[in-house]
């Protein structure tokens, strides 16, 4: 059997950025999934486990099917004394911006030079290729319960 619409995927799996772990299951904690309904997955992932059968896999998202480009236009300058008090300035401090039409977009400090502070508000993974691995344990059809519900139920299910 292999992965496709109307199956739960019981699998586990890391990401890894960059060479280092980012997220990812605890080793002999798989999550189960009902494909195609996987919000709660990061980027790609599902997707990649599409067609697969059981057993160990392993894949590349490049940032076109991930998080997108990292965009020069949304790193900021600001001064320091733009940040109201209470605000920790310091490198890897995360904030909100506001974007064009002023709803909430995270960021996170990248610089800071003196009175001079950069702001990334690009995604974190923006520009970067996820790489995958992992182990599919089972492949099952899902229940009429599990498609109404539109997610997994038993072993494996987070919250339900
Ligand atoms: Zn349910």
């Amino acid at each position: 059997m292999r992965v496709r619409g109307a199956t739960v995927v019981r699998f586990e799996y890391e990401l890894r950025v960059d060479g280092g772990t980012v997220d990812g299951t605890h080793e002999g904690e798989p999550v189960a999934v009902l494909w195609g309904h996987a919000r709660e997955l990061p980027a790609g992932l599902e997707w990649s486990l599409g067609g697969r059968a059981q057993g160990p896999f392993g894949v590349s998202v490049p940032s076109e099917r991930a998080h997108g480009p990292h965009e020069p236009e949304k790193i900021y300058q600001a001064s320091r004394r733009d940040f109201p008090p209470g605000v920790t300035v310091e490198v890897g401090e995360e904030l909100y911006v506001e974007d064009e039409s002023g709803a909430p977009v995270g960021a996170r400090i990248v610089a800071v030079d003196g009175h001079q502070v950069t702001v990334d508000a690009n995604p974190r993974l923006a520009g970067k290729t996820l790489v995958y691995s992992g182990v599919i344990h089972s492949i099952r059809e899902a229940t009429p319960g599990e498609i109404r519900h539109g997610h997994a139920h038993g072993e494996g299910r987070v919250d339900h």
